[in-house]
């Protein structure tokens, strides 16, 4: 999506692609039917479920977790007047943060087992030719 085609949607009758959908875009409630979708700050706080806008979330909060961490590492080098005191407080925040994106992955992950799992099944289903 780039910003021309979501002002298109934006302005006109037009529908989202079938790609534009499996990847989360959506017309959303929680932002009086803005078009929202992955990148935009909108997706995090918005409360639509379904199985394609969960996805986009996901990813979005494991790509905020990922850059805030790498942010506040940089941070803690900058800094080397800090106390061993703050030195530690920060470093249990990245090892928390670093807790999330970690249990973020793992959920994925289990997603794409399922998909592949799914994958071989429709594999054997299928009439050999
Ligand atoms: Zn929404």
């Amino acid at each position: 999506m780039n910003d021309d085609r979501w002002k298109t949607l934006m302005n006109s009758d037009q529908h989202l692609s079938k790609a534009e959908y499996l990847q989360g875009w959506h017309w959303c409630w929680n932002w009086d039917g803005l078009l929202v979708g992955p990148g935009m700050p909108e997706l995090r706080a918005c409360q639509c479920d379904t199985p394609e806008i969960n996805k986009a979330k996901s990813r979005s909060d494991l790509l905020t977790t990922s850059s805030e961490v790498v942010e506040m590492l940089h941070k803690l080098r900058e800094e080397p007047d800090w106390t061993a005191d703050t030195w530690a407080a920060k470093v249990s925040d990245i090892s928390r943060l670093m807790d999330d994106a970690a249990a973020l992955i793992d959920k994925v992950a289990k997603e794409r087992d399922k998909l592949y799992l799914e994958l071989e099944q429709r594999k054997t289903s299928e009439p050999q030719k």
